[in-house]
């Protein structure tokens, strides 16, 4: 037997080898179908998607961005507009609010679970509030009832950010089905991934289903009839299809995140100057990344790196010190959570097929270097 080294950061191979012969199957049916855009894979995707998702209406786009982007743009958030976001949220949150013309208004997350904590929420709103943009962060769900429960006060519409989510629930109910319109990404790396680039929306409104749907294609209900300014941000046949085959899988592989996750809780237990992800009362976390953080991070990596064990850093720059971002004014200790956050977080290797034996390996690397003789 091979040791469990090295252990990189991602493998797709236990996920995606044994589903080789069904997926290759479902491209070879688009392939003979003669058609590739907008037809029966993504209408019956869309349908499966929803039930999955427990909401009426699903509607397939081309990446998680554009997502976000439609689903402000059918709430009507525009110029002159604010959307409170999370100021440690992956760049594509603040991009969307930023291409409908609205301004992404940060709000800082409880430091313990790295959500959005609703009374920091509730501090941030001002006349100018349009929407709320709460993200599901590494996959645990927010306090989503109480932000509910802020935005009806305030009757403001609610999009949740739900790409690193696919399954996370509070209170039993999924994330994804709490806000007006909700988006989800279908990269490859995310809990469902396809083989590309592809996303998604979900609602119980058939009216703002139906509006994300024009929206997507250029705008038209109707083929040549252009009633708004549209998009063309469709899914293709060809990774709806895929997305098919692999959603009837995504609970044993969220399952096998959570199984992970607590082997993981088990091995690093203990450890000196190690914050393992802390998961709030009533949230489920499906672990799209498990996120530990350390004042020793970057000497950790490098240590991890060396013996094999790939990490990430999920993100090593909040969005207010971007360049993209830097007419908003925010410098450095503008927002302090985002950015200890930011400087102390590590992703360790989390997916599908990882085993006991390799989270052990990984825990044993990071003992060893953080409490050396311990
Ligand atoms: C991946 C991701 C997105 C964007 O999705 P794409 O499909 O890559 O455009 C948006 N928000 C969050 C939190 C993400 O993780």
């Amino acid at each position: 037997m091979p040791g469990p080294l090295p252990i990189p950061f991602l493998s797709f191979a236990p996920q995606h080898d044994p589903l080789r012969s069904d997926v290759l199957a479902a491209l070879a049916r688009v392939y003979d179908s003669h058609w590739y855009v907008l037809g029966e894979e993504v209408a019956a995707f869309e349908r499966e998607y929803a039930a999955f998702n427990q909401v009426p209406h699903a509607v397939g786009v081309a990446n998680g961005l554009d997502a976000l982007t439609l689903a402000l743009r059918a709430l009507g958030v525009g110029p002159g507009h604010e959307v409170l976001v999370p100021s440690n949220t992956y760049i594509a949150t603040w991009l969307a609010v930023t291409h409908v013309g609205a301004r992404p208004v940060p709000v800082e997350p409880d430091p313990a679970t790295g959500n959005l904590d609703p009374a920091r929420l509730a501090a941030a709103l001002t006349p100018r509030t349009r929407a709320l943009l709460p993200v599901h962060l590494y996959g645990q769900a927010c306090r989503m009832p109480e932000i509910m429960a802020l935005a009806r006060r305030h009757g403001l519409p609610v999009v949740e950010d739900n790409a690193q989510a696919q399954g996370a629930a509070f209170g039993g109910q999924l994330t994804g089905s709490f806000g007006a319109l909700n988006a989800t990404s279908f990269y490859p790396g995310k809990n469902l991934g396809a083989l590309g680039d592809a996303g998604a929306l979900t609602t119980a409104d058939a009216q703002l289903a139906e509006q994300v749907r024009v929206l997507r294609n250029y705008g038209a209900a109707q083929k040549y009839r252009n009633d708004v300014v549209g998009y063309n941000s469709r899914l293709d046949e060809l990774q709806a299809a895929v997305l098919r085959v692999k959603l009837g899988h995504l609970p044993a592989w969220t399952a096998q995140r959570q199984q992970i996750a607590a082997w993981y809780g088990r091995h690093l237990a203990g450890i000196d100057g190690l914050r393992l992800p802390a998961v709030a009362p009533g949230a489920t976390h499906v672990y799209h990344l498990y996120v530990v953080h350390t004042p020793h991070r970057d000497a950790l990596q490098r240590h991890l790196a060396a013996g094999g064990i790939g990490t990430l850093i999920h993100y090593p720059v909040p969005p207010h010190r971007q360049r993209a971002y830097a007419g908003l004014g925010l410098g450095p200790g503008a927002l302090p959570i985002a950015e200890a956050l930011a400087a102390t977080c590590l992703s360790l290797p989390l997916w599908p097929g990882l085993t006991e034996e390799q989270v052990a390996a990984v825990a044993a690397a990071i003992r060893g270097f953080l409490m050396p003789g311990g």
